[in-house]
């Protein structure tokens, strides 16, 4: 009997996915007889990374009670239909604009994944029917308003302020209390509202893909960019972006935008050459309610990604037209690694050419082409072929939609009176063990980094 209790008291930890890596993001959180998920991401980068998302689930989905999502992101979502498809029957929660923009995720990550079967034959991951199931599960929440899940477990969704609809879970389990951050915001955004701090935390699940590194302040990164358009212009140039779909290029269009309508830049031709893109602008120009108060004010007056020479190149036609576009142009295209995508084809074209500048605007996994290009290489390879690298590789790192370093520690900072233990995950092992170790010595807190597929017991 006494034993039977203390394994009902028991909270148990696992790390599935986004332990020793960025991506993947998986945890499973066993208490009560119930288990809760947090995130069903895909593993991004090389093949050998991506090879873990055709693998069985180490769990039995069926099993698995409730499924918390922090925000879109395919490296926190990509894996839900195959949740779905693979026997998961529970109830998936996430804030509504997360719901909007996953849907959107899926169809386009499954177009790509048909595309890939029929060119090498690798199978699917899940089919059409596994997103409608999936999204016929899943419920929307606001931030704020506590879900009761029965036996001593609730939860609240806190915004984590870093892309639309992204949210940190705190789960209470009787007097338990442990937040999962996802990804944290680079506070203050452009677009949202800042991070909300942690408060009564006593395990910490945190992200820590800069652990080891700080950005730019945020009037650094425009002026940058502003820099960079106006040099691109003057030399009659070409600036591609590679950029990820979801918040980093509405961000960046805003950004143009201000240039532009203020008349510091002229209007030059700026395409947004990805479909992906240009559905999740559309949900961002519906769900204003959770941008910040700045930018709220300024839609009443302007359309903030609409200006003079702006064009959405939806279809495959209107795309192929962007490289007879006389220059100087900018070129806004995903995918932002440079994995697939519409920036492929412009790479193909332009890698080699000398008035070209490509500007990279996030985190790079290794073993990609974004990568190997941020690393400085002077030569890759695109779909077997051999292309020099001679264009420009610029970076503007803030432009980054995480916290770095500095931030990181102040988030955790916030909620040491109750804190007892931290797991620094979501990161290189290198950025997360650098991060443990600052917060072990600047705040003598308790620290580690989790093993993939290792059980820690809480309580
Ligand atoms: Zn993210």
């Amino acid at each position: 009997m006494f034993w039977a209790r203390k394994n009902d008291g028991q909270i148990l930890l696992t790390a599935y996915g986004g332990a020793g890596s960025v991506t993947g993001a998986n945890f499973l959180l066993a208490a009560r007889g119930k288990k809760i998920l947090i995130d069903s991401g895909f593993f991004q980068g090389d093949p050998e990374s991506e090879k873990k998302n055709w693998e069985p689930f180490p769990y039995q989905p069926s099993q698995i009670d409730w499924l918390l999502v922090t925000h879109a992101h395919a490296d926190h979502i990509g894996r839900i239909p195959k949740l779905v498809r693979d026997g998961f029957r529970g109830v998936i929660y996430s804030t509504k604009e997360t719901k909007e923009i996953s849907a959107v995720m899926f169809d386009d990550a499954l177009r790509l994944m048909t595309n890939e079967s029929r060119n090498v034959g690798q199978p699917v991951l899940y089919e059409g029917a596994d997103i409608d199931k999936a999204l016929s599960l899943w419920r929307e929440i606001p931030y704020h308003e506590a879900v009761s899940l029965g036996e001593d477990i609730s939860f609240v969704a806190k915004d984590a302020g870093h892309i639309l609809g992204s949210a940190m879970y705190e789960i209470s389990i009787e007097r338990e209390r442990i937040l999962f951050t996802g990804d944290l915001g680079n506070s203050p955004s452009p677009l949202l509202r800042d991070t909300e701090l942690p408060a009564g935390t006593i395990y910490m699940v945190m992200e820590s893909v800069y652990g080891d590194r700080n950005h730019e302040s945020r009037e650094a990164t425009k002026n940058k960019l502003f820099e960079m358009v106006n040099r691109v212009i003057k030399e009659k140039g070409l600036l591609i972006i590679p950029a990820f779909s979801l918040e980093r290029t509405q961000v960046i269009l805003h950004d143009l935008n201000n240039m532009v309508e203020s008349g510091r830049i002229p209007p030059v031709p700026v395409f947004l050459d990805s479909p992906l893109a240009i559905k999740v602008t559309e949900i961002y120009k519906q769900n204003t309610a959770n941008f910040n108060e700045r930018i709220r004010k300024e839609l009443e007056t302007d359309d903030i990604w609409n200006f003079p020479k702006l064009n959405f190149t939806l279809k495959a036609f209107d795309s192929a037209q962007i490289q007879k576009t006389p220059r100087p142009k900018i070129i806004i295209a995903g995918s932002g690694m440079s994995e697939g995508g519409r920036v492929i084809s412009h790479e193909k074209k332009y890698l080699s050419d000398g008035n070209t500048t490509i500007l990279l605007v996030g985190f790079q996994a290794p073993g990609t082409l974004g990568r190997m290009l941020y690393d400085g290489l002077k030569e890759v390879k695109i779909e077997g072929e051999r292309y020099k690298v001679k264009a420009n590789i610029e970076k503007i790192p803030g432009y980054s939609s995480h916290k770095d370093s500095d931030h990181l520690v102040k988030f955790v900072e916030a909620a040491l009176p109750t804190l007892k233990k931290v797991f620094v995950a979501m990161g290189e092992p290198k950025a997360s063990n650098f991060l443990a170790q600052r917060l072990r010595d600047e705040l003598g807190v308790n620290a580690i980094c989790p093993e993939r597929g290792k059980s820690y017991q809480l309580v």
